[in-house]
């Protein structure tokens, strides 16, 4: 298969923080993780999972449900929260790195990176990248990139700072092996139906035209 499907879940479950405003829909039901586990496990080279920011039921509900599936996902994590109450910590990044999973960077404070400048930007994407592979003894390239937000400039940054692999949040499917991976978003508030498209990769045509638009221009300026 050439082409996957990245789905991109947040938390699930309970949230053991305060969440940040506009983040609750983003969380969803252990119920509805299953559920798309289970689909996934039917074609599992059809699909990337991944997980943004860090949160506790990473490593609580989701690392022993992927293994009860035999499934892997990548983790990209907020290092600026690594050991914080209801966010991972270091034992809990270890574990997940060891059962398989890959450990990747989300940031260090939840930024959107196109508003950070030149040397900010760097020390996001450096320092983050440099503390995670501490913890886990092992090299770290892929970045999962904050609330989808990207520019020319944040990709150029990206590949300068080492990474080999950057997951936005556009939605859809890719090729494998490309640098910019888009992905969708999991909700709490999605209908089954909704799901269901996501997981069988269905677009109207216009919305897929205008996700091809979007992501061209994206690439290419520089919003700053
Ligand atoms: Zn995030």
């Amino acid at each position: 298969m050439t082409h996957a499907v990245g789905l991109n879940f947040h938390g699930i479950g309970e949230p053991r923080r305060t969440l940040e405003t506009d983040e609750a829909p983003y969380w969803v039901s252990p119920h509805q993780f299953e559920q798309v586990l289970a689909q996934v496990a039917k074609a599992p080279e059809g699909f990337q999972i991944t997980f943004d920011d860090g949160n506790l039921s990473d490593h609580d509900i989701a690392l022993p449900a992927l293994v009860d599936h035999g499934l892997q996902a990548r983790f990209f994590v907020l290092t600026g929260r690594i050991g914080q109450s209801g966010s991972l910590d270091k034992a809990h990044l270890r574990a997940l790195s060891e059962a398989g999973m890959t450990i990747g960077s989300h940031g260090i404070d939840h930024t959107a990176w196109p508003t950070l400048s030149d040397a900010d930007l760097r020390q996001e994407l450096q320092t983050s990248r440099a503390r995670l592979e501490d913890i886990c003894g092992h090299a770290v390239t892929e970045a999962g990139i904050p609330f989808g937000r990207y520019d020319a400039r944040v990709l150029r940054a990206l590949q300068a700072a080492g990474y080999t692999t950057a997951w936005s949040s556009d939605g859809g499917s890719f090729r494998h092996q490309s640098f910019l991976r888009p992905r969708a978003s999991l909700r709490g508030d999605m209908s089954d139906d909704e799901t269901h498209a996501i997981l069988s990769n269905r677009m109207p045509p216009l919305r897929r035209l205008r996700r091809a638009v979007r992501m061209v221009q994206k690439r290419w300026t520089i919003t700053g």
